[in-house]
């Protein structure tokens, strides 16, 4: 499984303002910096968009990636999120002021985009992946996905304090190659993150834990002002396994 997190500065750089995973080039988990790909033919082959939750980090350009994909015609992006996600996306973006209504423009022949609700635990197939959400534990109610290909599995929790049913899930994953698990604050800001929802290097690290095998933990998801410090605080920590995600690389998982 091919894994990419899409950069999200201009030039790219390991800075990670946004979030958007390309797997496999035709799915992705949120639309962060989607519609930002300078080569639209990466655009189009994207048919799926699963959303973790509605933070506009998670979500920022897709009306602009729904505009820069669409052709005349039936086919069009499927947008998978819980209902409620769904919903305010509809109400909050694609109202007729913030950005066409492109739910009720695909009542007709020519579709923009198509919404399919997604239930927590219930697996769904899209472009040979077997797809899971899974709750975990945020500020909003978020799902993360556990993604599985057949030969491999890969986590993505998504924004997410310490949490246990995803980990327990996981435990019963017998291909589990990688989890691209968040760490926003240093932990300095510990109790920033906890009230927030997110992970610093130390909730991390108990975090990592729960799971009682070797795994690839990719760290995402570190605001950009406290990136470096941080990266030093997870590197004190010396935990085998651990590396920081390098946006716009290929991961062949
Ligand atoms: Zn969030
Ligand atoms: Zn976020």
């Amino acid at each position: 499984m091919d894994v990419e997190l899409v950069p999200s500065s201009v030039p790219a750089s390991d800075s990670q303002f946004l979030v958007s995973f390309l797997i496999n080039g035709t799915v992705a988990v949120d639309a962060g910096p989607l519609g930002l790909l300078a080569d639209l033919d990466r655009q189009r082959r994207v048919r799926h968009v699963f959303l973790t939750h509605e933070h506009i980090d998670h979500l920022a350009t897709l009306p602009i990636f729904l505009e820069n994909v669409f052709e005349p015609g039936p086919d069009c992006v499927e947008l998978l999120a819980a209902p409620d996600v769904l919903a305010f996306v509809h109400r909050d973006i694609f109202n007729g002021r913030i950005w066409p209504d492109f739910f009720a423009l695909s009542a007709g022949e020519d579709r923009f985009i198509r919404g399919t609700p997604l239930e927590p635990g219930r697996t769904i197939e899209r472009a040979g992946l077997a797809i899971t959400p899974l709750p975990v534990a945020h500020a909003v109610a978020t799902l993360g996905f556990l993604v599985d290909d057949g030969r491999t599995a890969v986590a993505f929790p998504s924004d997410t304090g310490p949490t246990a049913a995803f980990w327990r899930h996981l435990a019963t994953t017998p291909r589990l190659a990688a989890v691209f698990l968040e760490v926003s604050f240093p932990n300095s800001l510990a109790s920033l993150a906890e009230t927030t929802g997110h992970h610093c290097p130390a909730t991390f690290a108990a975090e990592i834990r729960k799971l009682d095998r070797p795994v690839r933990w990719i760290v995402v998801h570190r605001k950009p002002r406290y990136a470096a410090e941080i990266a030093a605080e997870l590197a004190a920590l010396g935990i085998p396994g651990v590396e920081l995600v390098e946006p716009g690389r290929v991961y062949s998982l």
